[in-house]
């Protein structure tokens, strides 16, 4: 998706997501654990952003963190998820964001497995898996 198609305005944002994906990716919301579409999704693929397509997570860094959300140890090119302090609720957090469109993904966490040592928590809501085709 071109930059030019990425919503500019909240009615815009609203009219394009369902009212859970709105309140995830626009509002910083977070679904509740073991309930997302992906969190023991082991298929192939490249994770995208539901909000504007970008590719972000490889399903080859994908893992079993536990937590209930998909968990990478790498985003596909870390100028594609930009990370920015989240101190609410009281939690010194890193929040992660889509770099291209600014929707809200989750949060970046030093507990991850190497070579990284990093946990990408992302919501389910805001990734469309798009399956490897075998060939
Ligand atoms: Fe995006």
């Amino acid at each position: 998706m071109e930059k030019t198609d990425i919503p500019t305005t909240e009615s815009e944002w609203k009219s394009k997501l369902s009212p859970e994906k709105y309140h995830i990716l626009r509002e910083g919301g977070t679904e509740r654990a073991f309930t997302g579409q992906y969190w023991d999704t082991k298929t192939k693929g490249v994770y995208k952003c539901a909000g504007c397509g970008q590719e972000l997570f490889s399903s080859d860094t994908k893992y079993e963190s536990g937590t209930g959300w998909p968990s990478f140890f790498e985003p596909m090119d870390p100028e594609k998820v930009e990370t920015l302090p989240d101190n609410s609720y009281g939690m010194i957090r890193t929040e992660i964001r889509c770099a291209n469109c600014g929707s809200h993904l989750g949060h970046v966490f030093p507990d991850g497995p190497q070579p990284t040592g990093l946990r990408y928590c992302v919501n389910s809501a805001s990734l469309d898996l798009d399956p490897e085709t075998g060939s």
